[in-house]
Formats: structure tokens, C-alpha cells, sequence
């Protein structure tokens, strides 16, 4: 027996509905807030991803070389291949530019609960404008989806990259290890590359919970932003210790959780970042986020959210004789919009009935001889078991019933 590749994973009927749905709910909330969608390929050239994302996602890019020796990879994310995009087709195009996506995508992670080889995210560029209010309404798309979605508790971090960084330099404890330590979070590691002095004046400005008490210039934008968030209704909390994994985030950065996901909490990263101009393109006001698809079904589950009534299919059987007579009946019944399922197997009608009762079908058609000579045919309400004959124009008026 061949098994799936590590960290990969199948989806059974009933998990892609839930994944069909969550899909659902969460493009019709970039679609009102007026983006548009976009895809890319699923490989790109490795090269695309090494310019500067940093150390971390080039050990976990999954990488080849074609039967030409390019070098490509599987994409680890998608906000580089959407600059990519940009930078080819839609430069001159009337800002902002509001693009959405919806894309596997591939890390050499340790897989674990809600950490995968192969998952899926959900995403968004606004390239254009990095005033306050384009800013606060990217953070309210994120906060949105999530909330739409169903979840009831997700937390708001923002943080803002120049500020950490200036705060870095004057404590004479920048560069790019450090960073990555701090977004790892990992404290004890950090304490002993800053020296203790250095590291407690950092926990200090890592615990500023109020803008107003950071003095840096950069202090006064973020003030604004904070500002049209609560215009926008959205509860938020400062952050400056998030450091964003990849190398190409400046200025203002947020995170949101699910706090009840545990280790793997994380549901959305985004923030503004600066990779067009590494592109060959020209210089462009940048900023986007990325929300972990698999995750968010996770929190959903976890918080026994509700995933929308599935539509059971009426089922239609038949007697000995009566297989077209059948089709004509799915046939129109699908015509009508109404999902519909025939006996495929020629069962009896007993077995028949006895597998609707299996699959939860409510109702079922019986086609005939005596009843089709008169138009007519059986209907079995499978709850009350109740059955009866309709004439065949009254069977979709009677299923809505
Ligand atoms: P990032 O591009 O690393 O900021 O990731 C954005 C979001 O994608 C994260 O907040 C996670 O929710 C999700 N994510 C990242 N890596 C994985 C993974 N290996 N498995 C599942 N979800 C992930």
C-alpha cells in the first residue's frame, strides 16, 4: 500500500463541505469589501522566494529542478508570486489595486495540529496606498472574515516594525538572527544574545501596551491607525514585539489568534512589506495579509461552530423495468434545480428505502408500472413514512413543501 506523503492529507465528502463552505463565507467577504480575485501558479521559479525572505522559509521550501535543470519551488506563500503578477501586468493599472486569493501552498514543516506540508490560505494584497484608513480597513477585512466565519474569539495584535527596529538600534541589538528569535518568541535564547541589561530594557518596550507612551516619530501613524480601527469597530491590542517571519514586512504588521488553538494559534499574519521594487518593478506602497484556511476550521471545530444545513438528495428508485423512466424523473428534478440521486446499484425497492435510511434521505421517489401510466408516481416521506401518489408536474412543488 502507497500512503500519502508526510504532513499532506485527504479530505472525506464531509470535510470538503465544511471546507466548501468556510471557502464560501470567507471569499463573499472580500468580494464586499470591493477585492478582486487573482491565482498564480502552484510552482514559480525558486528564485522568486529566495530574494528576500529570509533564512526560515528557504529551509523549508520545497524545491526541484525540471527535467531542463530551472530551478523551481512548490510556493511556501503567495504575497511574493502576486508582486510577481503585479509587477508583470499591473503596473499601470488605477490604485489602489485590491486582489484576493485562495491557494495550497507548501512548507518542509514539522508537521503537527494545524501545522501541514500542504495547506491552504487565504489572502490579500492592497498595493497603493499606505494611508492610515487603507491600513486600519485591511486589518478590519482580516478581523471580519474571521468574526463571519463564526468565530466568536479571535485577538488583534498590531505592531509596527520600524518602531521595534529603531527600539533594536538603540539598544545596539539589531540584526536579522535577532529578529527571527523574536518572532519564534524565544525569550531565553534572546536574553543571552542581548546581554540581561539589554534584554530587560526589551521586555519593557515589548510590555508598552499604549501608543501614547512610545515617543518615536513613526508613534504619530500608528496613532491614526489605531484611530479609524475603532471608527471601523474593531477591538485591537499594541503588540511591538511581533516580528513577522519573512524579511520584506516594514512598518505595520498584526497578527490575530485563536487563543483556544493552543501552540499553533496563529490564524492571520500580515502587514505592510516592500518587495516590488526587489521585482524590477517600480516603488509602490504594498500591504497585505495571509489567513491560515486549515487553521480557521480548526478554531471553528474547536469553538462547535455550525457549518450550514447540508442539502440531503432526493432519491429515486424504481421497479423492475422502469431504469428510464427513472432517468426522465433525476433528470428533471436536476433540471429544477433540485439535487437529486438514482438507484445506480438496481436494488429493490426495499433495499433501496433501506439505504436512504442509512444516508439520512428524506424523501424518496418510487417510479412505477400501475403509477406511470397515470402521470403519477410513489413519494416516500422516509421521517413519517408516509407515502403517497402525486401526479409527476407536482413532485418539485411537494419536495419544497
Ligand atoms: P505566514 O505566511 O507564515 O504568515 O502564514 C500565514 C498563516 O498561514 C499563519 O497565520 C497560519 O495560520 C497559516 N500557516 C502557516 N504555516 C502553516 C502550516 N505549515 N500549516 C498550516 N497553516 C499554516
Amino acid at each position: 500500500m502507497i500512503s500519502k506523503p508526510r504532513g499532506t492529507r485527504d479530505f472525506t465528502p464531509e470535510e470538503m463541505k465544511k471546507r466548501r463552505w468556510l471557502e464560501r463565507k470567507m471569499r463573499g467577504v472580500f468580494e464586499r469589501y470591493g477585492y478582486e480575485e487573482i491565482a498564480t501558479p502552484t510552482i514559480e521559479h525558486l528564485e522568486l522566494f529566495t530574494l528576500k525572505s529570509g533564512e526560515g522559509i528557504i529551509e523549508e521550501t520545497y524545491a526541484f529542478e525540471d527535467k531542463a535543470g530551472r530551478k523551481l519551488a512548490l510556493r511556501p506563500e503567495l504575497t511574493a508570486p502576486v508582486m510577481r503578477f503585479y509587477v508583470e501586468r499591473f503596473q499601470m493599472e488605477a490604485k489602489p489595486l485590491k486582489f484576493y486569493y485562495f491557494g495550497n501552498c507548501f512548507r518542509y514543516d514539522r508537521p503537527q495540529k494545524g501545522r501541514y506540508r500542504e495547506f491552504w490560505q487565504f489572502g490579500c494584497e492592497l498595493i497603493g496606498s499606505d494611508k492610515p484608513e487603507a491600513i486600519a480597513e485591511l486589518i478590519s477585512l482580516a478581523y471580519n472574515i474571521l468574526r463571519e466565519s463564526g468565530l466568536r474569539n479571535v485577538i488583534v495584535r498590531v505592531g509596527n516594525l520600524d518602531i521595534l527596529r529603531k527600539f533594536l538600534d538603540s539598544i545596539g541589538a539589531r540584526d536579522a538572527e535577532i529578529m527571527r528569535l523574536i518572532d519564534k518568541k524565544d525569550f531565553e535564547e534572546l536574553q543571552k544574545r542581548m546581554g540581561s541589561e539589554e534584554f530587560k530594557k526589551f521586555e519593557e518596550f515589548i510590555g508598552v501596551k499604549n501608543i501614547d507612551e512610545i515617543e518615536y516619530e513613526e508613534a504619530e501613524r500608528m496613532k491614526e491607525v489605531f484611530d479609524f480601527l475603532e471608527e471601523f469597530g474593531i477591538p485591537y491590542n499594541l503588540d511591538l514585539s511581533i516580528a513577522r517571519g519573512l524579511d520584506y514586512y516594514i512598518g505595520i504588521v498584526f497578527e490575530i489568534d485563536a487563543p483556544r488553538l493552543g501552540a499553533e494559534k496563529q490564524l492571520c499574519g500580515g502587514g505592510e512589506y516592500n518587495l516590488v521594487p526587489l521585482l524590477g518593478g517600480r516603488k509602490v506602497a504594498t500591504a497585505g495579509f495571509a489567513i491560515g484556511f486549515d487553521r480557521t476550521l480548526l478554531a471553528l471545530e474547536i469553538e462547535g461552530a455550525e457549518f450550514g444545513e447540508e442539502e440531503k438528495p432526493v432519491y429515486v428508485a424504481y421497479m423492475e423495468g422502469m431504469i428510464k423512466e427513472a432517468i426522465k424523473i433525476v433528470k428533471m428534478l436536476r433540471q429544477q434545480g433540485i439535487k437529486a440521486e438514482m438507484d445506480l446499484m438496481r436494488r429493490s425497492i426495499s433495499k433501496s428505502l433501506d439505504y436512504a435510511n442509512k444516508k439520512g434521505i428524506e424523501k424518496v421517489i418510487i417510479v412505477a408500472p400501475d403509477e406511470w401510466k397515470e402521470n403519477m408516481v410513489i413519494i416516500k416521506d422516509m421521517k413519517s413514512g408516509e407515502q403517497k401518489k402525486i401526479a409527476i408536474g407536482e413532485i418539485t412543488k411537494e419536495i419544497h413543501s
